[in-house]
C-alpha cells in the first residue's frame, strides 16, 4: 500500500463530516463568519429547507478580491495567527474550515465586497483539486454567501437529509438562540419567499425584552426572575424560569458564544434539585462571561462545548448565582400536593 495524499476536495469532504451535518449547521458556521465580520444586518434565505437553497447576505467588512480564493482554503483564517492567539480568542471561528469543507460539499459561491473596494467579485470553487474561478459581480458593500444543492456529491449525507419542513425548523431555532446571542443585530430570516422572523436591532438594553419575547415567548419575559452575578472575571447574567412547561428554552452562551455545556447544565439542574427535588428547571437564557484564558473552547468541532480551565470554581458561582435569584420565601414544591406551586 502506497501512502498518498488526498485530493483538497476528498480532503475537504472528510473535513466536512465534523462541521456540516445539515443545513442548520451551514447556517451556523455562515452566520457565525457574518457576526465575526461586524455585520449589523444579516439576512437568510431558505429554499426547502435549505434541501435547495442557503444564502445569507450581510453587510460587515467583506472580503477584498485577492483574498476571496484563500477564503475558501481549508486552515485559512483572518481571526488567529499563533497558539497566542487561540488561547484568548474573542472571535466566534478560528479554524479555517467552514468555507472550504461547505463548499466541498455544495455549489458554493462567495460574493463580496469591502467598503474600500469599488467593485465587488465572486469566488465559486469545483473540481478535485478546488481550483477557485473568480469573476466580477455586483453587490453592496458586504458578502454574500451562496450555498445550493447541499450533499449533492456526497449521497450517503444527503440520505440522512430530513423533510424540509424538519430541516428548516433546525435552522429557525438556531437562529433563535443566535438572536439571543446580539441582540444589536437585525436578522431577518425568510423560507421560501416568505419573510418568517424579524428580529429588529435592539440597541437598549431595556429594549431586548422584546426580544426575548419574540424568541421565548410572553409567558417567558413575564416570569422569568432575572440573574445577575460576579464580576469582570466571572460572571453570569440572564433570566431563569422558573415555573412553566417544558418546552421552555435552555440557552447558555459562553463569552457570547452559544454552548450547551455539561458542567453548566448540570450546576443549573443542581440548584433547581434544592427547590423543587425531581423537577427539572423549565427555562433558562444565561450568559456566562469568563477570562477568555480560564477557557478552552477549542475541544468540539462544531465548538458546542468547551473546557474550563477551573471547573469546579466555575459550576460552583453557577449554583451559587441561580440560587441568589431564585430563592424564594418558600420551597418552589408544595410537600402534600406534590406540585409546583403556582404564582
Ligand atoms: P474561520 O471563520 O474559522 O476563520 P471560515 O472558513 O469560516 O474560517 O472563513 C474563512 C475566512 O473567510 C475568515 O477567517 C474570514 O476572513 C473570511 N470570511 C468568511 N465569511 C466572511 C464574511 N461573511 N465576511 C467577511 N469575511 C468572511
Ligand atoms: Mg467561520
Amino acid at each position: 500500500m502506497s501512502i498518498q495524499i488526498l485530493p483538497a476536495r476528498l480532503a475537504n469532504q472528510i473535513a466536512a463530516g465534523e462541521v456540516v451535518e445539515r443545513p442548520a449547521s451551514v447556517v451556523k458556521e455562515l452566520v457565525e463568519n457574518s457576526l465575526d465580520a461586524g455585520a449589523t444586518r444579516i439576512q437568510i434565505d431558505i429554499e426547502r429547507g435549505g434541501h435547495k437553497l442557503i444564502r445569507i447576505r450581510d453587510n460587515g467588512l467583506g472580503i477584498e478580491k485577492e483574498q476571496l480564493t484563500l477564503a475558501l482554503s481549508r486552515h485559512a483564517t483572518s481571526k488567529i495567527k499563533s497558539l497566542d492567539d487561540l488561547e484568548q480568542i474573542i472571535s466566534l471561528g478560528f479554524r479555517g474550515e467552514a468555507l472550504a469543507s461547505i463548499s466541498s460539499v455544495s455549489r458554493l459561491t462567495l460574493t463580496s465586497k469591502p467598503e474600500n473596494q469599488s467593485e465587488a467579485w465572486q469566488a465559486y470553487a469545483e473540481g478535485r483539486d478546488m481550483a477557485v474561478q473568480i469573476s466580477p459581480a455586483s453587490h453592496p458593500n458586504g458578502t454574500t454567501i451562496e450555498v445550493v444543492d447541499l450533499f449533492f456529491n456526497t449521497p450517503a449525507r444527503r440520505k440522512f437529509l430530513r423533510t424540509e419542513k424538519t430541516e428548516f425548523h433546525h435552522i429557525d431555532e438556531l437562529l433563535k438562540r443566535i438572536a439571543l446571542s446580539r441582540f444589536d443585530v437585525a436578522i431577518t430570516l425568510k423560507h421560501n419567499g416568505k419573510v418568517v422572523r424579524q428580529y429588529r436591532s435592539q440597541l437598549q438594553q431595556e429594549n431586548y425584552v422584546k426580544r426575548i419575547a419574540q424568541v421565548a415567548g410572553r409567558v417567558f419575559e413575564q416570569q422569568a426572575v432575572f440573574v445577575n452575578s460576579g464580576d469582570e472575571r466571572l460572571s453570569l447574567h440572564g433570566w431563569v424560569l422558573p415555573m412553566g412547561s417544558k418546552t421552555e428554552p435552555q440557552y447558555t452562551y459562553v463569552n457570547g458564544r452559544m454552548m450547551r455545556d455539561k458542567l453548566i447544565f448540570h450546576a443549573i439542574r443542581q440548584t433547581f434539585e434544592e427547590y423543587a427535588p425531581g423537577y427539572e428547571i423549565p427555562g433558562f437564557v444565561l450568559y456566562l462571561d469568563i477570562e477568555p484564558r480560564q477557557v478552552d473552547v477549542n475541544v468540539h468541532p462544531a465548538k458546542h462545548e468547551v473546557r474550563f480551565h477551573q471547573g469546579r470554581l466555575v459550576h460552583d458561582f453557577i449554583v451559587q448565582a441561580v440560587r441568589q435569584a431564585i430563592s424564594f420565601e418558600q420551597p418552589l414544591i408544595e410537600p402534600e400536593s406534590n406540585h409546583l406551586v403556582q404564582e
